[in-house]
């Protein structure tokens, strides 16, 4: 399995790194020959507002929301998460998100208060805790019945599931702990081997 990273902008690197240490070829995706190759894709943290606009230019808009219509696997965190879920409230007009979960959010909802800050959490199937890295997280309001809520934070959903595609609003890469990526890698391997 050939695994993609989205690196038109922002925390892409170390997903990069992480899946590298777990073996697995990756593949740095900035234009659509590059995204052909591959067969699941993470979506890392950064400006969900810049990548959107970015995901237009290099013309990777309409190849990575046919690829998820096909059910291509796919793993956003923070950012990566704005642009799969549904529906999101404080974003530019001009912002647009592939609705590949069933999930509303908002931007930055944590404010700037609390801007950035770490959790313990418990993951379901997962024993003892996972340290959650937020930063200008946004906060999940809803989702919809489809979808799987394997962790939550303050009450709000903060990883979660539907089909082939995961979404967490914290940072996993940065956390040193790589049973998120494990999971993801699980659940598109087995995905995969059914198609
Ligand atoms: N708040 C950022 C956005 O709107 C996401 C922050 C992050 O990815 N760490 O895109």
């Amino acid at each position: 399995m050939k695994v993609g990273v989205l690196a038109l902008q922002g925390a892409f690197a170390r997903h990069v790194q992480v899946l590298g240490e777990l073996g697995l070829a990756v593949v740095e995706v900035r234009a659509v020959h590059e995204l052909s190759d591959v067969d699941a894709l993470v979506l890392p943290g950064g400006e969900s507002t810049t990548m959107s606009m970015l995901l237009d230019s290099s013309g990777l808009r309409n190849a990575v929301a046919d690829r998820l219509f096909a059910g291509m696997p796919a793993l956003g965190t923070c950012a990566g998460m704005i642009l799969l879920a549904t529906h999101v409230a404080d974003a530019r007009p001009d912002q647009r998100s592939f609705g590949a979960i069933d999930i509303d959010l908002r931007r930055n909802g944590y404010g700037r208060q609390v801007d950035s800050f770490e959790a313990d959490l418990s993951v379901s199937g997962f024993e003892g805790t996972f340290p959650g890295v937020f930063i200008r997280a946004p906060v999940v309001d809803r989702v919809g019945e489809g979808v799987e809520v394997l962790a939550t934070a303050d009450g709000h959903p903060v990883l979660c599931r539907q089909g082939a595609v995961m979404v967490a609003s914290f940072h996993p890469e940065m956390s040193g702990d790589r049973r998120i990526h494990e999971e993801f890698l699980d659940l598109a391997f087995t995905i995969l081997a059914d198609e």
